[in-house]
């Protein structure tokens, strides 16, 4: 599933090739992904500069002059391609925007669970239903260690499940998550109320860090994601327990890679390194 790297991997793909373009038709040929679908007689969605986009936790929020504009969710498998109208449609294709560069940019989604939501002139997009309960953005100063520290204090959940929790930071997803606990030296289990400050210091400088480093990389290319017209990402050549049950801790060169699950999702430790 894209986490934050991946989705703003997509956004700094796709806006040089859209600012300033316009949409001169759009078709649907569903009726609904995660929620319906309703683009084709949007109006105020064509023939309108696009003037910018950019990412909120992760969607990408791409806004034309006239106030309209798109949130956008990759859900688990969606993905873009930009290419020319000459090109065919494929299985799963599931939007086409034609520009006015001649372009058609697709979206493809197997599953379909992602979302193409319109949003009016009038909105106020810090009050839009998928937006009023995020947390924090976490390369923002907004999400700092007294934020942390606030977050995890007097909790007895697992601090794994707190910062995978979006209202307290967004964006960190399971491969992230766990991969900054590593880094910090933090068991994954333990719970967020009994980890010193310095180690909570220690876990928001990781996140920071590690959501950088995977942006840089085009994100973790694993199952379902790639960046836009199937570009992959390399973060997980630096992956260091995601994925690695079984294997020896290249750090300690000690620990054996351990799997547990946190609520149904797993989590990837190693036990030397993590206390
Ligand atoms: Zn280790």
């Amino acid at each position: 599933m894209p986490e934050l790297p991946e989705v703003e991997t997509v956004l700094q793909a796709l806006r040089p090739h859209l600012v300033n373009d316009k949409f001169t038709e759009i078709n649907t040929y569903v009726n609904k992904l995660r929620s319906p679908l309703i683009l084709s007689d949007v109006q105020g969605l064509l023939n309108q500069p696009i003037e910018n986009l950019w990412r909120r936790a992760k969607y990408i929020v791409l806004k034309l002059k006239n106030g309209y504009g798109l949130i956008i969710h990759l859900g688990m498998t969606g993905s873009w391609r930009l290419e020319s109208m000459s090109v065919d449609r494929q299985k799963h294709d599931h939007a086409e925007f034609y520009l006015s560069s001649g372009l058609v940019l697709r979206y493809n989604d197997p599953r379909r669970f992602g979302q193409i939501v319109v949003f009016e002139p009038d909105c106020d997009l810090i009050k839009h239903k998928l937006f009023v309960n995020l947390g924090p953005e976490p390369l923002t100063d907004d999400f700092s260690n007294l934020w942390l520290k606030r977050v995890c204090k007097n909790k007895k959940k697992p601090i794994k499940s707190l910062i995978m929790d979006n209202k307290n930071v967004v964006g960190v997803g399971n491969i992230y998550a766990s991969e900054s606990l590593f880094r910090s030296g933090i068991n994954p289990l333990l719970a967020g109320g009994a980890i010193s400050n310095i180690r909570l210091k220690r876990l928001t400088r990781a996140i920071k860090d590690i959501l950088r480093d995977a942006i840089k990389a085009g994100g973790t290319t694993i199952k379902d994601y790639s960046s836009l017209n199937g570009e992959e990402g390399y973060f997980y050549r630096e992956l260091m327990v995601y994925g690695k049950a079984g294997d020896t801790c290249s750090k300690c060169n000690r620990g054996i890679i351990r799997q547990a699950y946190q609520s149904g999702r797993s989590t990837f430790y190693c036990p030397v390194c993590q206390r």
